[in-house]
């Protein structure tokens, strides 16, 4: 059953990365100056930022998606998803907080690219169906909580962060 929701799930967010890649921003040259001891230079220039307020939709799919979007985040809260290379935010960045919340979209972006959506789907389901259905004890999430933690929160700087994930992903490919 996992397997066959996270088939499905890899193929719905491929397509819709496909969509909004194009309509997000780069990171700004101080973003990847403050980011750049934690994160390859590579994943940092794939990344796209998508503020739901900026993003005006041209297509009726994107305008369907960005409902969704709109929907979710006001109902649970979020403040920032992240679908592979794509970083949806619901505010812009230069708020203190919400740098922390890049950060840990970031660590979900390398999740993304060491497992594939596929696996990371398994892994994200499967963790949130393992634990009781609680989303602060899924592994994907206390990986991205715990870093986030100590390289961004008490800027503990770890030598190779993307090195250290790569290897706690190994479990789930
Ligand atoms: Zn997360």
């Amino acid at each position: 059953m996992t397997y066959v929701i996270s088939y499905l799930l890899s193929k719905l967010v491929r397509n819709q990365v496909k969509h909004f890649y194009g309509l997000g921003n780069l990171l700004s040259e101080i973003q990847i100056q403050e980011l750049n001891s934690f994160f390859e230079p590579s994943l940092l220039s794939k990344v796209r930022l998508i503020y739901l307020e900026d993003v005006i939709p041209s297509r009726i799919h994107v305008r369907f998606y960005l409902l969704c979007y709109q929907m979710m985040f006001r109902l649970q809260k979020l403040a920032g998803l992240t679908l592979g290379p794509c970083i949806f935010l619901s505010q812009k960045t230069e708020d203190v907080d919400f740098k922390e919340v890049l950060f840990h979209e970031l660590i979900h972006v390398v999740q993304y690219e060491e497992l594939s959506y596929l696996n990371f789907f398994k892994a994200y389901i499967g963790g949130w169906v393992k634990n009781s259905f609680s989303y602060f004890k899924i592994p994907l999430e206390v990986q991205a909580y715990y870093w986030t933690k100590c390289c961004w929160t008490e800027k503990q700087i770890r030598d190779d962060l993307t090195g250290t994930l790569k290897m706690e992903l190994r479990a789930y490919k």
